[in-house]
């Protein structure tokens, strides 16, 4: 493990004496704005990164709310994913330089074990945890952060956009095209195709070539859905996408359900599949428990994915995308001291992509 873990709050450490502004998580859904040490110069191996734009994505609404289950020690820097500029390198650093612009792998990953070594960094054997949730994280002015885990930003893709790559993009890269394997021609249903994650699915399987069938929550969002390029878009509050799946694929159903919002729908997302097709999860926002059935799962040779991150192979990949021009779909962006505005839009579930907090 490595030493994001030394610019923790009230590391003396630094002894440069200066301070910066880090949002910090004080209490269950209480962000402050505070003055805490920044870090010392980097180590070896390390660079500072000077942070420019956050994305916020549905675990730092879990993180806020209160994680009974989640190891983690109060205050906590938020902050998930981010973009920012290199400032400074240490000794020992070739692969990056002062002025680069890069975004950060946001899981302190050992590099050295079987995973890491063959590049499946989320599966690391010895992960330290992830920044933001279980250890500090991004929302903050400097952070220092091991070379190895930080990507170049393409010239052409902005920061704002580049924010969007580690999480959002790099889930989606990861559900779709290493677990769900997503062949171009396909039929994808893609749930609540309004979210962060919804609307990077959308274009990222319309880029291909494949039929999108996704869900809103209300006809604004329909129509938005729509203007992304999705083939067909169902109202699941007016309409039960079951049925709709079915009848739009002549009875045969779809090649692949991309999941995440979990007991709403994931029982309707296995019957929408056609025999053999793929389900693909990374998440659960209507709660954490199903039962489903097993007859169903074995007679029609279903394949279910739990997918959770990506790798670092995958925030290249998506930051390739974005240069060709495959952007984030930005719902809001909101100012540092606004971040927990951010989080309550986001909670509520009426955004249309992501929201974006600007340093
Ligand atoms: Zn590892």
């Amino acid at each position: 493990m490595t030493d994001a873990a030394a610019t923790l709050i009230g590391d003396t450490s630094a002894a440069t004496g200066q301070t910066m502004r880090a949002l910090t998580l004080v209490a269950d859904r209480k962000i402050e704005l505070l003055d805490v040490a920044a870090p010392p110069a980097p180590a070896a191996g390390e660079v500072q990164i000077r942070i420019k734009a956050i994305g916020l994505n549905h675990i730092d609404v879990w993180g806020w709310r209160g994680m009974a289950f989640a190891k983690r020690k109060l205050p906590l820097i938020v902050g998930v994913e981010a973009a920012g500029e290199i400032v400074a390198v240490g000794a020992d650093v070739t692969s990056s330089k002062v002025g680069d612009r890069v975004v950060a792998y946001g899981a302190l990953t050992c590099g050295t074990c079987k995973a890491c070594r063959e590049g499946r960094d989320n599966l690391c054997e010895n992960v330290g945890g992830i920044m933001g949730f279980h250890v500090d994280g991004f929302a903050r002015d400097l952070i220092n952060m091991p070379a190895r885990l930080v990507v170049p930003i393409p010239s052409n893709v902005s920061y704002r956009d580049a924010a969007c790559a580690p999480v959002a993009f790099g889930t989606v890269q990861h559900m779709l095209f290493d677990n769900a394997r997503l062949e171009p021609g396909e039929t994808i249903l893609v749930q609540a195709g309004g979210s962060g994650i919804g609307t990077t699915a959308i274009k990222m399987a319309k880029a291909i070539g494949c039929t999108v069938i996704t869900t809103v929550g209300d006809d604004a969002k329909a129509e938005k859905a729509k203007a992304l390029g999705a083939d067909h878009v169902i109202n699941y509050r007016t309409e039960r996408f079951e049925g709709v799946v079915r009848k739009l694929t002549g009875k045969k159903g779809v090649d692949v359900a991309f999941e995440h919002v979990g007991p709403d729908t994931f029982n309707g997302s296995l019957l929408c599949l056609k025999r053999g097709g793929r389900l693909v999860t990374c998440g659960s926002t209507s709660g954490q428990s199903i039962s489903f059935n097993l007859f169903q799962l074995y007679l029609q040779q279903y394949r279910i994915f739990g997918s959770f991150g990506c790798s670092i192979r995958n925030i290249g990949e998506s930051l390739a995308k974005m240069a060709a021009g495959l952007l984030p779909v930005i719902d809001t962006e909101v100012a540092l001291a606004d971040f927990e505005r951010g989080l309550a839009r986001l909670e509520s579930r009426q955004v249309f992509g992501k929201i974006i907090v600007n340093f």
